[in-house]
Order: C-alpha cells, then structure tokens, then sequence
C-alpha cells in the first residue's frame, strides 16, 4: 500500500513540479510568426537587409541564428541548468518523501514491548544543514556527529558558491514557485521583473540576522532555528499544512455523509485512504500554537508576492551562512561587458539579485549560481568558470558595515542575557515536560533547532510546540501536553529523529528501566484531591489506575467508605502515587474523565535529566535516587 502510494505520489509530484519548474524557469516560448515554411530554416532566411521585414520577425530570425550558433560549451551549460531543475524537482520531492515518513506505522502493545525503529532517514536534510550544524558548535562548544554531513555543503560552497540555493534548498525552490505566480502576471513582466531582480538594500538584512543568532549562540541559545530554512520547512510543513490538509479531507468526507451527496461513499473511501496512507498513519493530529506557526510560513509565502524570492534575498540566515562561505570560491562569474547588448534577459532570471548585467559589480555571496543568466544570454556576455579572470567586476564580500555588524553581536548576546535575567527562567517550571531523552535544560536550549521532527512523529501527539511556556528563548521548543496525548512506554521516536541530539536516543531498555537501569523519567503525576472524584465527591473512579502502564502500577489505590450527601454508604478507591515508580508518562492525566483541568496531573519534578528539580519529601524519588 505504502510502495503503491509513494510511486503515485512520486510520479504526480515530479509531472507536477515539472510543469512548475518549466513554467519557472524556462523563457516564453517564442511566437513564430506565420511565414511560408521554407523561412523556418535558418540556412534559407535571407539576409535581412533584402527584403523588409517586422521588427517581430527580425528579432526572431535573430534569435534563432543566434541559437543555432551555440557553442559547445553553451550547449553544456543549457544541459546543468536542465540538471538543475531535475535536482531541485527530486530533492523537493524527496523532502516531502521523507517528510510523510517521519511518522509511526503500526500498533503498540502492552504485553509484548517492542523498540520500534524508523526505517527512514527522516532527519537527513537537518544532518546536511551547515547552518544547524555551525550554530550548535558555537552553543554547545561541541560538534554533534550527527551534524558532520553539513561538511559536506560547506566543502561544495567552497568550489561552486552558493550553489545550495540555487540547486538544493527545498525552501528555495517554494519560494522560488511562489515568486513565479505574480511573475506571471503582467505587473511582474519586462522591466517590473527586471527591476525586481536588482541588487536591493534590503538583501543585507540577512547578515545582520546572521550575526545576531551566532551573538546569541556564544551565550548558549539556539534561536537560529527559527529561522533556519530546512528546520523551519518541516516545521511548517509537518505541524500545519500536512494536520490542515487531513482536517480538510476529513471535513469533506464528513460533509458529503451528512449531506448525502451523490458518491459520498467512494469520497469517503478516497479521504480515509489518504490520511491513513499518506498524510498521517496514526490518527488526526493538530498542534498548540498552529496558528503562530502557520502565520510566520504564510507571511514568508505571501512576501514573493512583492518582493520574488524575498526570504532568500533578504532574511535566510543559511543564505547569508554560504554567502559569508563563498567569497572564497573558485567558481565564479566572468563578464564580457563589450559583447552585452543591455537586453537585461539576465537580469529577468537571475534567483540571486546578484548583478548579472553588464556595467555593475557581481555580487559573488548573493549569487545562487543557478546558471539561468548564462543560458539566456543568446551573446555570451556571462560565462562561469573556475578562477574567472574579471576580478575587478567582482565583489566577493557582502555590503555590511563593521559598525552594524557588531550592533547585531551585541544585540544577540543582550537578548540572550535579558533572557536569562528574568528572576521565571531561574526556577523549574510546572508546564515545561520535555520529551524523554531530552538534556538538562541550558544544553536543550542550546541545542534544539525547533525542527518539529519529535513533534511530528510522536504517535500520540502528545508533543507540542511552545508559545511562551518556556520563556521568549524557548519559542516553538517541544512539551508534552497530556491532556492531547501522553508518552507511550515503549516509544523511543522523537530521540531517533531529533537532529541535534537536544533528545537523547534512548534504548528501550533506557525507556522504561529494568533492575540494571533506571527508567527514563519526564516528571510526576500528582493527584488534585479537589477535583478528583473519589476523594473530592464521594464518586467510585480507578482510570488512572487502570491506565497506568508501569509495572507494578505507580498508582495504587486505598479502599474507604464514605458518606455521601444523601446519607448513603459509598465504597471508593482513593488514588495515591507512589514517585518511585511515576514516570510522568502522562496517561492517567490523559484518561481522568474530570473534564477541563484533569484532577491527576504530571508535572516535569522528579525529571530524570535534572539534579535540582526534585521532590524533597522522605522517601519520594528526588531525595532517594539522588
Ligand atoms: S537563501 Fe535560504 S531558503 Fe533560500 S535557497 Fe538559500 S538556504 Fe534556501
Ligand atoms: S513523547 Fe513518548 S510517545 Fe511521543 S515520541 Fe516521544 S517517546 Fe514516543
Ligand atoms: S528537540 Fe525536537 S524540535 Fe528540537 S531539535 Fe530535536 S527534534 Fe527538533
């Protein structure tokens, strides 16, 4: 099922981002005029000074003359930009591939654990991210192996430029889709599009975000991924537009029941099939906070509508990241300004705003190197190679001043020390369950990018991204919210996809313990004696017992009977937990039928990965363990 479904998927996306991609990136085709067919061939066009002709067809008969006297090496280069659309259209697909498989397919049970595995390598576009990899090195002091292929990148971007852009970047190539809906509008056309790919001022925003996330990374936060493009596609992506697209399907098939419309059956068949199979396997999720999330997404989206790829150009700190690194590579622009006829055809598909045409500097860290100016340029005025002689048309560095660039380092470290000076961000916090796995709290913010890959994988959608629960520092970071979902025992997921090890990758046996080795755990459940049922309302009620899954139970009950209003004799359970054996698992939160606020609830005090959040009581886990 899963095979047959990739393959559709696979075979629609690829016709579908073909056609975009063409439509994107290939000239208009050129109107022939209507001629007698002998005039088709070049060979037999007369010279144009015999006989009098439109200035339409002119410019025809030129262009085609001109196509055919490409030379080799330009016929090379029309075949890497064909290759190019073809990387761009098979990494995008493959994101999403990987994408849909950041998820659980299949049961678990009870009696029989198991320690599930992905079969996929879901976290492997976060593993090539130069810019994850750059900014937990200078957070954590530290280089995460796992972040070693991001070399890679930065070895390319040494050669090519910033050819990631260009050829790679999923985020890139979207916005780049995106920027061709207004292109194809007529206010985008000829000299508006031209005008709109010049070098703008606003294209050096990105280096002062830049500078500022790696300000605030020397003091220990990881707010760069944010901003970061691959962390933030997934995020945006895995946590609001795949939990939209099911809602939607789910609202249609739910629609044409009520309605009975013609069909409804086969609709029905059709959506379920989907959501199971590609959107989400498990159930329907949504997340906390989905707005905020969706918000910043559709207002990067919304932006090429003004501006055409204005995240890349202007905000990307990856963009600025391999722009800084590509001042020293070896392949580069060379212009033959004495051959350029100011046509500005380059200037109509250059992706980097970098300054193609003849008479301005190449702007070398702006450049996507997406060869588009090359291909179009019919007199060969613009020609990449390694070591390009014209130097002096040439401006390696971005246009940023010392003086800002040091205003955006302290304002990173000033935020970061503001932060951390308020008196809340000092004490543990009741609402602040890290999924298990997680390290202690200061190395967590140094390294969690807010990719949402645990948050998209948990089958229980149990994790969700913050708004302001962890602080400003800790926006969109990862809580376990019970009363949505709680922690599955033998569910090791969001440690094997978490990129940058903020989660540990546990064993089972490192999960739920056994006599070696201490269970994980995340928090302790306490019981609310005014909302509890049997202990606040005279009600019999054993859920959370019944739905704690450690072995022996850490809830256990006490037999009493009361009095109730009408003065009858009512036997009930009264629910104690003992820390010792509480995981903070959250199921019994997540079973109370107390409505609202459950009257059993975990909070994250006796959490495995801290010494100072713990219960001081005799006997209770925080004074015994440690
Ligand atoms: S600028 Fe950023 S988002 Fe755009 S293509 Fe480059 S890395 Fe991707
Ligand atoms: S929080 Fe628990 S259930 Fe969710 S992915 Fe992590 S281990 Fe699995
Ligand atoms: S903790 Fe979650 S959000 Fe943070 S880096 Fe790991 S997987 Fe991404």
């Amino acid at each position: 099922m899963h095979i047959v479904c990739l393959c559709a998927m696979v075979r629609w996306g690829d016709h579908w981002m073909m056609s975009r991609v063409r439509a994107l990136f290939m000239p208009p085709p050129i109107k022939l005029p209507r001629m007698h067919s002998a005039a088709s061939s070049w060979i037999s066009i007369p010279p144009m000074s015999a006989i009098s002709l439109s200035p339409n067809v002119r410019g025809w008969a030129r262009r085609t003359i001109n196509q055919r006297r490409l030379s080799e090496a330009e016929m090379t280069i029309q075949h890497v930009r064909n290759i190019r659309r073809a990387v761009q259209a098979v990494v995008l697909i493959l994101f999403l591939v990987l994408l849909l498989k950041t998820e659980f397919a299949g049961t678990f049970s009870a009696d029989a654990l198991r320690d599930y595995r992905l079969a996929y390598p879901v976290k492997i576009f976060l593993q090539f991210d130069p810019l994850a990899s750059f900014m937990t090195a200078v957070s954590t002091l530290t280089i995460f192996s796992g972040l070693l292929f991001s070399l890679i990148i930065i070895v390319l971007t040494i050669f090519f430029g910033r050819f990631f852009c260009g050829w790679v970047c999923p985020m890139g190539t979207i916005n780049q889709l995106c920027s061709t809906f207004k292109s194809e509008r007529r206010s985008r056309r000829g000299m508006n599009l031209v005008k709109s790919n010049q070098y703008h001022w606003y294209q050096k925003i990105k280096y002062y975000i830049l500078i500022f996330f790696i300000g605030s990374a020397v003091l220990g936060l990881m707010i760069a991924g944010i901003f970061d493009p691959i962390s933030l596609l997934i995020r945006s992506l895995g946590l609001v537009v795949l939990p939209i697209l099911s809602g939607l399907l789910d609202f249609v098939a739910d629609f044409s029941f009520d309605n009975n419309f013609p069909g409804n059956a086969i609709l029905g068949f059709v959506s379920g099939w989907i959501q199971e199979n590609v959107l989400v396997t498990h159930s329907v999720v949504s997340y906390n906070t989905i707005f905020s999330l969706g918000l910043f997404f559709l207002l990067i989206l919304a932006a090429n509508r003004w501006f055409t790829r204005f995240w890349c150009r202007g905000l990307c700190p990856l963009g600025a990241f391999l722009g800084l690194i590509s001042r020293w590579s070896i392949f580069g622009m060379e212009k033959y300004e004495s051959e350029c006829d100011h046509c500005n055809k380059c200037l109509k598909y250059c992706q980097g705003a970098d300054g193609p045409e003849a008479g301005v500097p190449w702007r070398k860290s702006e450049c996507h190197v997406c060869l588009n100016c090359q291909a179009v340029c019919d007199r060969g005025a613009i020609k990449f190679k390694f070591f390009p002689k014209s130097e002096e048309r040439i401006e390696p560095k971005p246009n940023i001043t010392r003086r800002k660039v040091l205003a955006s380092a302290a304002l990173g470290v000033g935020a970061v020390a503001l932060f951390k000076a308020q008196p809340a961000s000092a004490k543990p916090n009741d609402k602040l369950i890290r999924p298990p796995g997680s390290t202690q709290e200061d190395l967590f913010m140094a390294r969690c990018i807010r990719c949402g890959e645990c948050m998209k994988v948990c089958p229980t959608n149990a994790i969700h991204p913050t708004l302001l629960e962890a602080g400003w520092e800790g926006l969109w970071s990862p809580i376990l919210i019970m009363r949505i979902g709680y922690c599955e025992p033998s569910c090791t997921l969001c440690g094997q996809v978490c990129p940058t090890g903020a989660i540990r990758e546990l064993t089972l046996e490192e999960k739920v313990g056994s006599r070696e080795v201490p269970a994980n755990v995340i928090g302790t459940a306490f019981v609310d004696r005014g909302r509890c049922l049997p202990w606040a309302m005279a009600t019999p009620c054993v859920v959370c017992e019944e739905w704690c899954p450690t072995s022996p139970k850490a809830i256990y009950t006490e037999k009493i009977t009361v009095r109730n209003r009408k003065g009858e004799m009512v036997e009930v359970q009264r629910p104690y937990v003992d820390p010792e054996l509480c995981t903070g698992c959250g199921a019994c939160e997540y079973a109370c039928p107390v409505a609202d606020k459950a009257a059993i609830r975990v909070t994250p005090v006796g959490e495995s990965r801290s010494r100072e959040n713990r219960i001081i009581l005799e006997n209770a886990r925080g004074s015994s363990r440690t």
